[in-house]
């Protein structure tokens, strides 16, 4: 088989989801969404030839995309004057197989264009299709009459042909289909559909962009990760509190609470990957209710609020930055004390410590610093 073209129709206005970007051009899970199906076709083992068509009057504000892809074309008024202008560009032998894709559907997949590639071998063209499971009612009349859905299909795209078919049927583009399908169905080509996938939707209303996100990413949410720092100095005492542990030592560290930097930063790094503030909003130093408290309570605050936001605290990372006291014969009680506080295993619990070459305050022992990562993942659905 000829290595195939990849047209990839971006010329919609996409007036329909309100933005002022064309949704095409607007971001979904880090990339804009046409760069996921340019990388499904740069990727996928056929090579294809790829083509991008992008809004009349905008070439000169896609320039970025001339280093993606083989050609950069100018689209027509509608969308069959867009994909003549894509098929103008290149001149290949008949049988070269030609898919032409929606930019406004991200997901496509490898397996997609191995599945429809191989369709087209069997009929003059292939399409993916998806059956109606919603009951489809006719209401153009005074009464609604329901329709039976059972022969009804609902195509997306890539849509695939060959390169003679496809140039025939759409000609100029002088006449607007609905699809590319449509322009060979008229001339009476045979077509075969191969099963749709959800994912492959387009993204035509806002809304769209969460639900073909999620599905994208196999229904799972992306985790949240924040991080914490915190600070405390030296002064009088005989002992600190480090990840709830206390710790016989030379001095106390001063604070409004228990001073305890350990959770103190994981409480501003849970707080952090929740995007809601820090320990000083939840607990301000001002209270005195908080004179002397424990900072469990602190850390406890922050893992309702992940709960509550429908997150799980996956594992936790922290730091403990001092010269003395020695950390390490305490470290596995820190990881025991703060993993019951979480109802984590300990294994999701890292305790870990660092000297600074005795450098800066804490070389000097003026006081110690602690450090956290915290992970969340969204927690199972229950409902
Ligand atoms: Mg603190």
């Amino acid at each position: 088989m000829s290595r195939p073209i990849a047209i990839i129709v971006a010329a919609g206005q996409g007036k329909r989801t309100g933005g002022e970007t064309p949704k095409q051009f607007r971001a979904l899970l880090g990339r804009r969404v046409i760069d996921w199906s340019l990388a499904a076709f740069k990727a996928h083992p056929s090579e294809p030839l790829l083509i991008i068509v992008v809004p009349r009057g905008t070439l000169a504000d896609h320039q970025d995309f001339s280093a993606l892809c083989d050609h950069l074309v100018e689209g027509g008024q509608t969308r069959s004057e867009s994909v003549a202008a894509g098929l103008e560009v290149v001149d290949v032998a008949a049988n070269t197989p030609v898919m032409i894709h929606d930019a406004a559907r991200p997901g496509l997949s490898g397996r997609m264009i191995t599945r429809l590639l191989a369709a087209l071998e069997e009929a003059d063209a292939a399409a993916p299709a998806l059956m109606v499971s919603d009951a489809l009612k006719d209401v153009s009349g005074k009464r609604l009459v329901t329709l039976d859905r059972s022969p009804l299909r609902r195509i997306q795209t890539p849509q695939v042909f060959r390169y003679a078919d496809i140039c025939a049927a759409i000609g100029d583009g002088a006449r607007d289909y609905v699809d590319d399908l449509e322009a060979v169905e008229a001339a009476g080509r045979t077509v075969k559909l191969v099963s749709g996938e959800a994912r492959l939707g387009k993204i035509t209303y806002e809304e769209d962009f969460e639900v073909i996100a999620s599905l994208m990413m196999g229904g799972q949410t992306v985790p949240r990760i924040g991080s914490g720092y915190d600070v405390h100095q030296f002064g009088e005492g005989d002992h600190v509190t480090l990840c709830g542990v206390r710790i016989p030592h030379t001095h106390g560290l001063v604070g409004h609470s228990d001073a305890d930097i350990g959770w103190h930063a994981l409480t501003d790094a849970i707080l952090g990957a929740l995007a809601l503030g820090d320990i000083g909003d939840h607990f301000p130093p001002s209270d005195p209710q908080w004179e002397g408290a424990d900072s469990g309570v602190f850390l406890t605050h922050a893992a309702k609020l992940a709960d509550e936001a429908g997150y799980i605290i996956a594992n936790v990372d922290i730091t403990l930055i001092c010269e003395a006291p020695k950390i390490k014969p305490h470290r596995e009680a820190m990881r025991i004390k703060t993993a019951e506080l979480l109802g984590l295993e300990r294994s999701k619990v890292s305790v870990k410590a660092t000297t600074t070459e005795k450098l800066g305050f804490e070389g000097r022992q003026e006081g110690m610093a602690g450090q956290a990562v915290a992970v969340l993942a969204p927690a199972p659905k229950l409902d």
